[in-house]
């Protein structure tokens, strides 16, 4: 006989509902993290879900000029169209399915608003932005940006055809996502058909969690129920389970993000993440003083 590679599968630990807020100038999100029950998943610092929102024409909203300093922004946009303008110079377009992974490092301004068609005609904007920390060495990096067009991010799916993957960091049923992150971490975005399983490795070292977003998924070998707004926390193993009934109404969507912890302190205010206090304080005052730039109106 063979020898077989044993998995442990992961135990659900916790399920938490992500409350809703609004953000920028004013757009809803759900955010499983940071609330006050559950600040940060190291070495994830925020997650959220921005809509489902169906906006009248003219009436979208997006973040104006604000800055960031000592982590990562991931955009990933699934409706809709957002227009991206920093202070570098740097200005892009996220369409349908694409994803931008900025690290802010040391400091940028930038605004996340409707692209102007998007604006003008209205219509359904759905994504995601979630905050990667960067470990303290890579907190002052020199900023940059990753730019994924939906046609760079590899997917797959399962050969009973019922588990698809877009595969935006890490590596799942044997595709590799192109992105390069600072810590090892994995951003998978799964959708399952009713009766759809799947054992997706995890890194033993990882922390890992699932967010559903659509339909109602199973988690861990107990088949923990999570519901759309539900994020689902594993404990130590090396693999994790994810199914949907064989009677479920629909398919479920979740993003399975996973990451090595920093195990370092977190000092936060705002759109700032260090280490300390008194850099929060210096990014404030850098911020003040001028040294993360502006956005050029020649960009435009
Ligand atoms: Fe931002």
């Amino acid at each position: 006989m063979q020898a077989m590679t044993t998995q442990t599968e992961r135990p659900v630990t916790g399920v938490v509902e992500a409350t809703r807020t609004l953000e920028g100038g004013g757009f809803p999100v759900r955010r499983p993290f940071p609330t006050a029950q559950l600040s940060h998943v190291d070495p994830f610092l925020l997650i959220d879900e921005m809509g489902p929102v169906e906006w009248p024409p003219g009436g979208a909203i997006g973040a104006p000029d604000h800055p960031h300093r000592g982590f990562e922004t991931v955009t990933y946009v699934l409706r809709g169209r957002n227009e991206h303008k920093d202070s570098h110079g740097h200005q892009g377009v996220l369409n349908p399915g694409d994803v931008q992974w900025m690290t802010a490092g040391a400091g940028v301004v930038h605004s996340e608003m409707p692209e102007a068609e998007f604006l003008r005609s209205g219509g359904l904007s759905h994504g995601f932005q979630i905050w990667v920390n960067l470990p303290a060495r890579d907190k002052m990096m020199t900023p940059r940006y990753q730019e994924l067009p939906a046609a760079r991010i590899p997917e797959a799916r399962s050969e009973d055809g019922r588990v698809h993957v877009r595969v935006i960091a890490g590596e799942a049923l044997g595709v590799h996502a192109v992105t390069e992150t600072r810590t090892p971490i994995m951003l998978l975005h799964f959708t399952l058909q009713p009766g759809g399983s799947i054992l997706q490795p995890v890194p033993p070292e990882h922390n890992a969690m699932a967010y559903v977003f659509s339909g109602e998924a199973r988690l861990g070998a107990e088949g923990v129920p999570a519901p759309e707004g539900a994020l689902g926390m594993f404990g130590v193993g090396d693999a994790v389970r994810l199914t949907v009934a064989p009677d479920a109404a629909g398919p479920a969507e979740l993003l399975l993000l996973t990451g090595v912890p920093l195990n370092e302190p977190v000092a936060r205010y705002g759109p700032f993440v260090m280490n300390t206090r008194q850099e929060i304080i210096d990014a404030f005052r850098d911020y003040e003083a001028g040294r993360f730039g502006t956005i050029s109106p020649e960009v435009l």
